[in-house]
């Protein structure tokens, strides 16, 4: 038995053959032709490179889809196309100008200061890999797997596993890679367990091994020893049984034994998120994110955002979604966007920033507007520190709504504003928030911790400083939840502290209405809620 230990991208425990995916060395016995004809075969290729991406993009969805998109941008994009023409030009064959040009532009894009924008140079990598193997005659190879396997390689590309058989794929794990790469967010919305950043030493002897990765552990064990098999077949039993019984629960509503009834909803990004929410028995959508539609390297227009909103409502099914508008600032960096801060924790984050950034937020505010008809939503703000923040903001709904007025774009005139509580001062005003027409608060702990206590919630050195049950949190949910009952508004806590079985019934006891989480979470914490007598927790208020 071999152990290796990595970082696990998305959980689970599997056993089985490991394969790896060698790309090998193309070009070898390639015929260069003269230039025109190989400037023709490139642009042949690059043709049937979009075709198959178009039909790959058919049978995909949610995220899988937006990284098929991607990748036929990137084989429109006309810096890109220069570049591979001008090794062409220069006397290059058309395979060897697009790999070349193909690895200098995914290195640039690497390089970006922007974590999540380097993660697509992996996508540039793929496009032009898809191109390059037309060329070389040897049309996309689809990983073609006659038993389940574990696969691995230095790193996985996106259309990897998109291309195979998901039945087949019982594990991924990588010697390289990284936890916010798309083949990561693929693996984990697929559910297949994934490991990264094994080393080399792993990758040079896995191949046609048997392998038990403990993706839950981050440990893969190559040649597993019976007794070690024996023990994974138990877990894995137990695992399904649990699955099983918590299936079972996914239509029942959240009552708790002493007659509470807590609604439990998801925390979302992208449309593909929410449909597995549904599926995970989430009674609406408590936060979605817009954040992340800055960072993906272009800010996109009133139009653009309005079709995401409406997709999103669409996969929520008629279930409520509190859209959360840009929260952008401290860690959520967008390049070019935003200035360098001193303090970036304390800075020109969340709602502060839209309120300095009106166009951006007007486009915002009139897409969410637009798409309001389209299904039950409520719009939140993130990072209110105060009234003022709140009715400097509900202006700029009021300048939205005028706007569409004008233009004769309908939009839901009833749509309920709320705020988000991550801020000390805005507890102490809660009262104030609702009398100023917060139609509900959601509290967001992770923030409200970091604030409250005065600990970066980035810094894992301060963990123990960092706590979701201490008396001043408590006494923070208490008094918000107050506010919100004498004004008859709803209290959501949409923290990750939402999905912790120890804080999740403590909050219900302290009156919290809905708990917001990732969607893997809501069976665990249900089943929780479902045997708790709320009048046996605890509470230090
Ligand atoms: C929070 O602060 O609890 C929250 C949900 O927002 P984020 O983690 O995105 O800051
Ligand atoms: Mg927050």
């Amino acid at each position: 038995m071999r152990e290796y230990t990595g970082v696990t991208v998305s959980e689970g425990l599997v056993m089985g053959p490991v394969r790896r995916i060698d790309r090998g060395v193309s070009g070898l016995g390639r015929l260069i032709h003269d230039r025109s004809k190989e400037r023709a075969l490139f642009d042949a290729a690059v043709v049937l490179a979009k075709d198959e991406l178009r039909s790959l993009m058919e049978q995909a969805d949610g995220e899988e889809r937006d990284i098929l998109r991607f990748q036929l941008v990137m084989l429109d994009d006309q810096a890109l196309l220069t570049e591979i023409g001008n090794y062409i030009a220069a006397g290059a064959g058309s395979a060897a100008a697009t790999e070349r040009a193909g690895q200098i532009f995914a290195r640039r894009i690497r390089d970006l200061p922007d974590e999540y924008l380097c993660q697509r140079g992996a996508d540039v990598l793929d496009a032009c890999s898809r191109v390059v193997e037309i060329l070389d005659g040897k049309p996309r190879q689809k990983l073609v797997l006659d038993q389940p396997m574990i696969l691995a390689a230095e790193s996985i590309l996106p259309s990897d596993i998109i291309s195979i058989d998901r039945g087949m794929v019982l594990g991924i794990v990588t010697s390289k890679g990284s936890a916010q790469s798309h083949a990561a967010i693929v693996a984990r919305t697929m559910g297949i367990p994934a490991l990264i950043q094994l080393g080399e030493e792993f990758l040079s002897h896995c191949d046609g091994h048997q392998a038990v990765l403990d993706a839950r552990e981050g440990r893969l064990i190559l040649d597993p020893d019976t007794a070690l098999q024996k023990e994974v077949l138990l877990k894995r039993e137990a695992m399904a049984r649990k699955k099983a019984r918590l299936a079972g629960l996914r239509e029942k509503p959240c009552v708790t034994l002493d007659g509470t009834r807590l609604f439990l909803q998801a925390n979302c990004s992208e449309p593909g998120g929410i449909e597995q929410a549904v599926a995970e028995g989430a009674e609406g959508i408590g936060l979605l994110r817009t954040e992340f539609l800055l960072m993906k390297g272009s800010i996109p227009d009133e139009e653009e955002q309005y079709y995401f909103y409406r997709s999103c409502l669409a996969a929520a099914q008629g279930r409520p979604v509190t859209v959360r508008t840009f929260d952008v600032g401290a860690d959520k960096l967008v390049e070019g966007l935003m200035l360098p801060e001193k303090n970036p924790a304390l800075g020109l984050r969340g709602v502060r920033f839209c309120l300095d950034r009106t166009d951006l937020f007007q486009d915002q505010l009139c897409a969410l507007l637009r798409a309001s008809t389209q299904g039950p939503m409520e719009i939140m703000f993130p990072m209110v520190g105060g009234v003022l923040d709140f009715r400097l903001a509900m202006d700029e709904v009021e300048k939205a709504k005028e706007n569409l007025r004008m233009r004769g774009q309908p939009f839901d005139e009833d749509l309920k504003f709320g705020c988000m509580i991550e801020v000390p001062s805005a507890v102490i005003c809660a009262p104030e928030l609702a009398q100023a027409g917060a139609a509900f608060f959601s509290i967001g702990t992770n923030d409200l911790i970091q604030y409250t206590h005065a600990v970066d919630r980035m810094d894992s050195r301060l963990d123990r400083y960092y706590k979701a049950d201490s008396l001043a949190i408590q006494r923070m949910i208490a008094m918000t939840v107050k506010a919100a009952k004498e004004a008859g508004i709803p209290v959501c806590v949409c923290g990750r502290a939402a999905a912790n079985p120890q804080t999740a019934p403590l909050y219900a006891k302290l009156g919290v209405n809905i708990l917001s989480m990732a969607s893997q979470s809501l069976l665990d914490i249900k089943e929780v809620l479902l045997n708790t007598d709320l009048q046996e927790v605890v509470s230090r208020v």
